[in-house]
């Protein structure tokens, strides 16, 4: 009899709540601050980091009560995962919800969380946090359409440019 395939390789619609949270790589680019332009529309990319992320680890220090400290967190949704246009495109839920496989790096496919760090998509020690940033628009650090600018090549994660958060001055 066929195998039937793991969890990560079936329908997101499929999978239980267990299985749906297990989904997320932890990479917490999600997590970062992003700032619209009022008159287009356009979304950029920042390097700020919510109150509640760890920035040393891209974890959040309080998922489960997250609500409470940050209502406007978002609950990724099988319709939402589908339709965010500022989700990575590397985010599990993405990926899965278009219909391609996780991969070689996500922890479910090779069995090491840390693979995510060396894969360059977590933002682990590259962000800042909220709580120490300052004006969100003086940390953009990738508009659409102006990666020659900023000098990113092909392959290469924004997240490589950003400054480590530090922590705040003593
Ligand atoms: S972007 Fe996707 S995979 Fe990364 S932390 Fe957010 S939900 Fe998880």
């Amino acid at each position: 009899m066929e195998q039937a395939p793991p969890f990560w390789e079936r329908p997101l619609a499929s999978l239980d709540k267990a299985q749906w949270e297990a989904l997320c790589d932890g990479c917490g680019q999600c997590c970062l601050h992003k700032v619209e332009d009022a008159d287009s529309g356009e979304i950029y990319h920042t390097n700020v980091a919510c109150k509640l992320l760890d920035t040393k680890t891209a974890r959040c220090s309080d998922y489960p009560h997250r609500k409470r400290a940050v209502p406007d967190c978002l609950t990724l949704t099988l319709r939402s995962a589908g339709s965010l246009p500022w989700l990575p495109e590397t985010c599990a839920y993405r990926l899965r919800a278009e219909g391609e496989p996780l991969p070689a790096w996500h922890y479910l496919v090779c069995g090491d969380r840390e693979a995510v760090r060396r894969a360059g998509v977590s933002v682990a020690g590259r962000v800042i946090s909220e709580v120490h940033a300052g004006p969100l628009e003086q940390h953009i650090i990738w508009p659409e359409g102006m990666e020659q600018e900023f000098e990113i090549e092909d392959g290469q994660n924004p997240w490589e440019l950003a400054e480590p958060d530090d922590g705040p001055e003593t």
